[in-house]
């Protein structure tokens, strides 16, 4: 059951050094990648027609906070995530359950990502993956707690600093340990944004608090209240600074672009996360990674190319996520993109660079086409012809 897509116009790889692939055409088997640019084995089942449209990776919110199903507290929302599908984005990466009611302590935070792991292990509107199941760090957590979630399959601690933990040389110590077992560590900076017990002891997480808690990602260095330009330095110099820098959509554009601009400088683009800290107090953003792509290459000039491979191969690397790259063997979540119909740009990649919103023509997870026109972005100014044989 082969589908081909052809008349493909770029490609994107997903991969940071080498962004684009010379090849018009792919073949998915089931819900993989089978071939690039080579006829498919036997005569495809359906064929697509992208009549010279863009082909990519689906992308990677790095900074979504999920709670349970398809419903966000935060903003009393229903079907954000298969929105998200909608706005190009087939992974979303949980940085803490925080917003599911009752969690007073380590126990319920233990518990809370055990259910949010299992359930968003077997649930995904639309196909999107959802990576979910962050633990929180409370003043009671033990190392026995983190050994818990880690047996249980949990592979990620929580923004650090969200949790009542404020401590950062007691959330240090945890987070060496989570990160000598493989768990992935999100650490908050920049102003607090718990409003429970300790908030006001602790108001701001700074780089020193960052270098003193050793994070796998500094989390939204851009954040409601960014890091100072100081922080934002001292974190993106900082030798022993963590292996990831996010910026995301919920937070500020000037320190936002400070982060990619000091990055570029150093040749340390391929640390940069995109995410969009949502649902949140500022929404449900559906087009979210979108937007801060756009924002981020049309004022720093950053390829686009490189940008969406950021914001999907290289968002993979950094969670140990399977696929977001175009080659033989990744699974088949893809997107067909173009410019929007009404634009002056000739495609998804001059659209990007000029700052616009794209439309996204199919997204295709599993192998299969979810979104045939996404019901969030503008049409794109090409259809895709699908044909059944
Ligand atoms: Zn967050």
């Amino acid at each position: 059951m082969e589908t081909l897509l052809y008349n493909i116009g770029d490609m994107l790889s997903g991969k940071f050094d080498s962004p684009k692939i010379k090849a018009d055409s792919l073949v998915i088997d089931e819900d993989r990648i089978v071939s690039i640019g080579k006829e498919p084995s036997q005569s495809p089942h359906l064929s697509i027609d992208c009549k010279g449209m863009t082909v990519a990776p689906g992308l990677v919110d790095t900074h979504v906070h999920p709670t349970i199903g398809d419903f966000g507290t935060k903003q009393q929302s229903v079907g954000y995530l298969e929105r998200m599908v909608h706005g190009a984005v087939t992974h979303a990466v949980s940085a803490g359950e925080v917003h599911v009611p009752g969690r007073v302590g380590a126990d319920s935070a233990l518990a809370i990502a055990l259910a949010a792991y299992y359930s968003y292990k077997n649930y995904g509107p639309l196909g999107i993956k959802v990576h979910g199941g962050a633990l929180l760090l409370e003043q009671d957590t033990e190392i026995n707690h983190i050994d818990q979630a880690f047996e249980g399959g949990v592979r990620i601690i929580g923004e650090v600093g969200i949790g009542s933990l404020k401590d950062p040389k007691r959330a240090g110590e945890l987070s060496t340990y989570a990160r000598d077992l493989g768990m992935v560590v999100h650490m908050h900076c920049g102003a607090t944004s718990d409003r429970g017990a300790g908030g006001e002891k602790h108001p701001y997480f700074s780089a020193d608090d960052v270098l003193t808690v050793r994070p796998s990602i500094a989390s939204h260095a851009n954040s409601f209240v960014s890091l100072s330009d100081e922080d934002v330095d001292l974190v993106c110099d900082h030798k022993e600074g963590p292996p990831f820098i996010e910026v995301v959509q919920a937070g500020g554009v000037r320190s936002m672009l400070r982060v990619v601009e000091r990055l570029m400088d150093r040749g340390g683009l391929d640390r940069l996360l995109v995410g969009t800290d949502t649902p949140t107090g500022y929404g449900v953003t559906s087009l979210g990674i979108i937007k801060t792509l756009g924002d981020i290459c049309s004022m720093t000039g950053l390829s686009p190319e490189v940008g969406w491979a950021i914001a999907s191969g290289n968002a993979a690397r950094a969670f140990n996520l399977e696929g977001h790259k175009i080659i033989e063997g990744a699974p088949a979540d893809l997107v067909v993109i173009d410019a929007s119909l009404g634009s002056p740009q000739r495609s998804a990649m001059d659209a990007l660079a000029a700052g616009e919103f794209i439309g996204v023509a199919l997204v295709i997870t599993d192998g299969k086409i979810r979104v045939n026109g996404s019901q969030c972005t503008l049409r794109s100014r090409r259809v895709a012809s699908i044909n059944k044989i």
